[in-house]
């Protein structure tokens, strides 16, 4: 099956400013797939439409199968989204936040209580289920963000730069994290301007420049060409 299909979506900002022109790129279930390019290339503008944050000002996207504007609820089912900026209430408790989202995707409490401590134990966030969300390091708010985009099961989890800003020993187990949920089915789907993260984790990537995709195709391949 197809995880996400993107057809000639273009995007022009408020100021005029084409950030997209006409980007295509289809997603295969289970694949782990690296969106790459410079900053500004066009980037978090392509997963903000995908996770409905922004605008497309035209194109298609559909999430398996199902458009985003015409089946806005069934794609949205199936999609988990971890933005790059901490967008959770702070003031609320860490295991409060993951409830909280839960409940948004209609998950009895009892169901909600379990996957929430399932997600908080394997981040190592376990001990910190009752502190308020702004008492935790950044490290910590960012392993939040992932379970919190992973209580409803997603079969596809898309990521914007998940590992900008963080330390070695962070950026290595999320790796693994990633790895571990990839190889149990979930189809993921990451940002990065690390080349290197590409290459230890995905194998297809699409390349992005100036609101273009300028190649498309397996990581092998591209590490080939260079
Ligand atoms: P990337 O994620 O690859 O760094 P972005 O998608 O954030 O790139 O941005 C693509 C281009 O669109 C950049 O030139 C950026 O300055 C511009 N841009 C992003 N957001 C806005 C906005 N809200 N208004 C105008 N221009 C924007
Ligand atoms: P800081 O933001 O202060 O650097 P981190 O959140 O990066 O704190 O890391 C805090 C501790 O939690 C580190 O020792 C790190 O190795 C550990 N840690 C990070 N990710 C996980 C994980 N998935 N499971 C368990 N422990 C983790």
């Amino acid at each position: 099956a197809t995880a996400l299909s993107i057809k000639d979506l273009s995007k022009v900002y408020g100021n005029d400013f084409e950030a997209l022109k006409g980007v295509s790129f289809d997603v295969q279930q289970g694949d782990f797939f690296a969106l790459l390019g410079p900053n500004g290339a066009g980037k978090s503008t392509t997963l903000g439409i995908v996770s409905s944050l922004i605008n497309k000002t035209s194109g298609s996207v559909e999430i398996f199968g199902f458009d985003l504007e015409k089946d806005k609820a069934a794609a949205k089912r199936s999609l988990g989204v971890v933005p790059q900026e901490f967008n959770f209430n702070m003031f609320e408790k860490v295991g409060d936040i993951l409830r909280t989202q839960a409940g948004y995707y209609g998950i009895p409490a009892g169901i909600a209580k379990q996957r929430s401590e399932y997600y908080l134990k394997k981040l190592g966030l376990w001990d910190k289920r009752n502190d308020s969300a702004r008492m935790l390091s950044g490290g910590m708010k960012r392993r939040l963000m992932i379970a919190r985009a992973l209580v409803h099961e997603p079969k596809l989890l898309i990521l914007d730069e998940p590992t900008a800003g963080v330390d070695i020993e962070l950026r290595r187990s999320m790796w693994a994290f990633l790895q571990e949920i990839n190889k149990a089915g979930t189809t993921i789907i990451l940002t990065t301007h690390y080349l290197e993260e590409a290459e230890s984790l995905c194998r297809n990537i699409a390349i992005i420049d100036h609101g273009s995709i300028i190649h498309n195709t397996s990581m092998k391949s591209l590490l080939q060409q260079m």
